[in-house]
């Protein structure tokens, strides 16, 4: 768990693939569902969001693709990533 400060709920796995999804479609429907589902502030569900990866293994942020670990820091600029493994990367 990333020490930031805040509670992340603890996702199952179809959660994980659910908010991976719904982030790449929409990060505000992304945001509300966290909340709706979750006792979780806006601003805390908004960060969850900003930070769950597109791509299984690359950085948010930069073009780093070797992040292993669920929530890692990218050793090449810092960044936060939710690192999740979702069903659903190579698929679509
Ligand atoms: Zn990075």
């Amino acid at each position: 768990m990333p020490k930031e400060g805040i509670e992340i709920p603890d996702f199952n796995h179809s959660e994980k693939n659910k908010l991976s999804e719904l982030t790449i479609q929409s990060p505000i429907k992304s945001v509300k569902y966290i909340i709706d589902n979750y006792t979780i502030s806006h601003g805390d569900a908004k960060y969850i969001v900003t930070h769950i990866n597109k791509t299984y293994g690359q950085c948010n942020r930069c073009a780093f693709d070797k992040l292993d670990g669920e929530y890692i820091k990218c050793p090449k600029c810092g960044s936060l990533n939710f690192n999740w493994e979702t069903d659903t990367e190579n698929g679509i």
